[in-house]
């Protein structure tokens, strides 16, 4: 297939804004590209694709960012900034889909557009859904394309997709990690991790809290979203608690996270996957997290971690301590047999194929 996927219009790929889209997106694109598929990305101005996606072409668009849509509240309206990244994607989207010949376009930013256009075109347009339900007006277009072809619809976990009332079975696609980008790590340090951005929707708070009560100090990778509330955070624990590491490269986080006995991954919402709790899962560190969301369902007890009742910190920091019974060898093959990237392709690629139309499936009997 000749694919276009369009990026995220909150940030540059490589700035951290994109939270876990960026991984996402490189998964995704390499994953293909490795199954012989012709990829183009369409990205904001400034971004830079990874190596494992060379092979594909990056085409880039100028606009004014488009402010997060978890962060707007849940009955706020759509918001298109003057000039906004969104809308010149889109546009170009729209004039090169037909005219350079994509079989389809994959969408993989969670926002009101995209998903508004997509029974009015032509264009195949396919949406790999990055959140659980954060707004009501996202809400109501998501079930909006769901009725009218839900085949171009793909989730991340079942959790995420069930907060949607979705008139049939979602496709459900995962995510997929370079095994080779992270390493194994036997041997980890008297020290505990959380990765995320530094966003209240994340519940650092409440990581920082078991740490303190365990006398432990909690490594801090991310982007820090919201200043005010990292240093809320810091001020509700011990001095030295929190070694805030900054937001790394994903070659220097595998790096510094396999070295942590556990992960501790405590969100607020309804995390639609969850990919730090995998990346630390595929350097053999156990995760803690609550049953909540993608974690809730990517974590078997016992075998790559440990699962406690939301929100609560004393079954969280009695968790954190049992966690070193769980084997490090295992967290590794359990990502091995879920989350490979050649696996998630592969389910990506299964998905594109039954939901476009007959005539333009590459590979099937009924090519054009
Ligand atoms: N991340 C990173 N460097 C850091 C901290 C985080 O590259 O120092 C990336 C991480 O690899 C993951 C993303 O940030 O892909 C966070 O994604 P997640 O799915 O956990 O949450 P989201 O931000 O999408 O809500």
């Amino acid at each position: 297939m000749k694919l276009l996927v369009v990026s995220t219009p909150v940030g540059p790929l490589g700035s951290g804004r994109g939270g876990g889209v960026e991984l996402t997106l490189t998964g995704l694109v390499a994953g293909l590209l490795q199954r012989g598929h012709e990829l183009t990305v369409l990205a904001a101005q400034g971004s830079e694709l990874s190596l494992a996606c060379a092979g594909a072409a990056l085409w880039t668009c100028p606009g004014a960012l488009q402010p997060s849509c978890q962060h707007q509240g849940r009955e706020a309206p759509v918001t298109l900034p003057a000039g906004g990244l969104l809308a010149n994607l889109w546009r170009r989207t729209l004039e090169a889909a037909p005219r350079d010949r994509f079989d389809a376009v994959l969408n993989l930013a969670y926002d009101w557009l995209p998903f508004w256009l997509t029974p009015s075109v032509a264009v195949p347009i396919f949406h790999l859904v990055s959140m659980g339900s954060v707004s009501r007006a996202m809400d109501a277009v998501i079930i909006e394309v769901a009725a009218w072809d839900q085949r171009r619809l793909a989730f991340h976990t079942q959790a995420q997709a069930a907060d949607f009332s979705l008139p049939s079975r979602p496709v459900v696609v995962g995510n997929g990690f370079d095994l080779e980008a992270y390493s194994f790590c036997a041997e980890p340090e008297p020290l505990l991790g959380w990765v995320g951005r530094i966003a209240p929707e994340k519940g650092l708070e409440d990581a920082a809290a078991a740490a303190a009560q365990l006398g432990e100090r909690l490594a801090v990778w991310g982007l820090v979203e919201d200043a005010a509330y990292a240093a809320a955070v810091e001020a509700s624990v011990p001095a030295g608690t929190l070694d805030w590491r900054g937001f790394l490269p994903t070659a220097e986080l595998q790096r510094q996270l396999g070295r942590c006995r556990a992960l501790l991954n405590t969100p607020k919402w309804n995390e639609a996957y969850g990919n730090v709790v995998v990346e630390a899962m595929a350097c053999g560190v156990p995760v803690v997290a609550y049953r909540r969301g993608g974690p809730g369902e990517l974590v078997e007890p016992g075998v790559n971690g440990l699962l406690v009742e939301p929100d609560d910190v004393a079954a969280l920091t009695l968790a954190a301590q049992a966690a070193v019974a769980v084997d490090r060898r295992g967290c590794r093959e359990w990502v091995e047999r879920h989350a490979s990237r050649q696996a998630f392709a592969a389910r990506l690629e299964a998905w594109l194929q039954g939901g476009l139309p007959p005539s333009r499936t590459i590979g099937s009997q009924a090519v054009a």
